[in-house]
């Protein structure tokens, strides 16, 4: 981490807790949230629950992710949420190009690009998530796939104004138990900063890239304290509070140095 960026600690609860226990997770994080006031904590319900967790978070500061956007403001797109929609649900962030949506629902990066700048253009900060899969990560060709996922984005988060975040999450990682070892994430996010970097400095610096696969309570530590890891994009861990908290709890201790 680096001290002139706040770990930003997201909770992607996928397709769990869309109703009343959707409710109690964020009272429990929002409850949470005092204890680390270093670190700027968020939580991606399902949609149908965006608006009632919104509520219970508001007040302890904790953010509201939405899980994806459609790029439209409004109209005949059955199915699909749009980026004011999710700004009256009381969302701040929206998670784009997760690779469950790369992979089974037809995300290209340039669909991704459009999600990202449609969310910008609606007052909404994009968590725009890349990685490898496995069968790159063995062929050697981490870094050329990142690359391009990166490239998709880098002129529209270039021209952001509010906050945004890279989530390099290694597909091979994601809900498998099998976290990056912290030098190999840290490649890929010294790697992502420099591509940030030949583009703007100014975008390097502000961009918060955050580390997803497997984060727990105990490879947090490791993980959040690479010098690029600015934060954790957390599934299974972030279903429960205490979970949750114990990633939050390890940002702050490295926050607070
Ligand atoms: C994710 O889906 O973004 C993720 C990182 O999941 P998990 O923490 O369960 O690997």
């Amino acid at each position: 981490m680096n001290p002139s960026r706040r770990p930003l600690i997201c909770g992607n609860w996928k397709m769990n807790h869309g109703g009343p226990s959707g409710v109690e997770l964020a009272m429990a994080v929002a409850r949470l949230a005092k204890a680390y006031p270093r670190v700027d904590l968020a939580v991606a319900p399902p949609f149908t629950a965006l608006a009632a967790c919104a509520h219970e978070c508001e007040a302890a500061n904790v953010a509201v992710a939405a899980q994806d956007l459609h790029p439209g403001a409004s109209g005949a797109f059955t199915g699909e949420v749009s980026g004011p929609m999710l700004r009256d649900a009381g969302c701040t962030w929206v998670i784009v190009g997760h690779s469950e949506r790369r992979q089974r629902f037809g995300d290209t990066d340039a669909w991704v690009a459009e999600k990202a700048a449609a969310a910008l253009s609606h007052g909404l900060s994009p968590i725009v998530c890349v990685g490898e899969k496995l069968a790159e990560r063995e062929a050697g060709t981490t870094l050329t796939v990142v690359k391009v996922q990166v490239d998709a984005v880098v002129d529209v988060l270039a021209g952001a104004t509010q906050p945004v975040a890279i989530a390099y999450e290694p597909v091979w990682a994601i809900g498998t138990g099998k976290n990056a070892t912290p030098a190999d994430a840290e490649e890929v996010h010294a790697a992502i900063r420099g591509w940030l970097h030949d583009r703007s400095p100014g975008l390097a610096a502000r961009t918060r890239i955050l580390y997803g696969g497997s984060l727990k309570g105990d490879n947090a530590p490791g993980l959040l304290g690479c010098a690029n890891v600015d934060g954790g994009l957390i599934g299974g861990a972030s279903l429960d509070a205490v979970a949750f908290g114990a990633i939050a709890q390890a940002a702050q201790a490295i926050a607070a140095g």
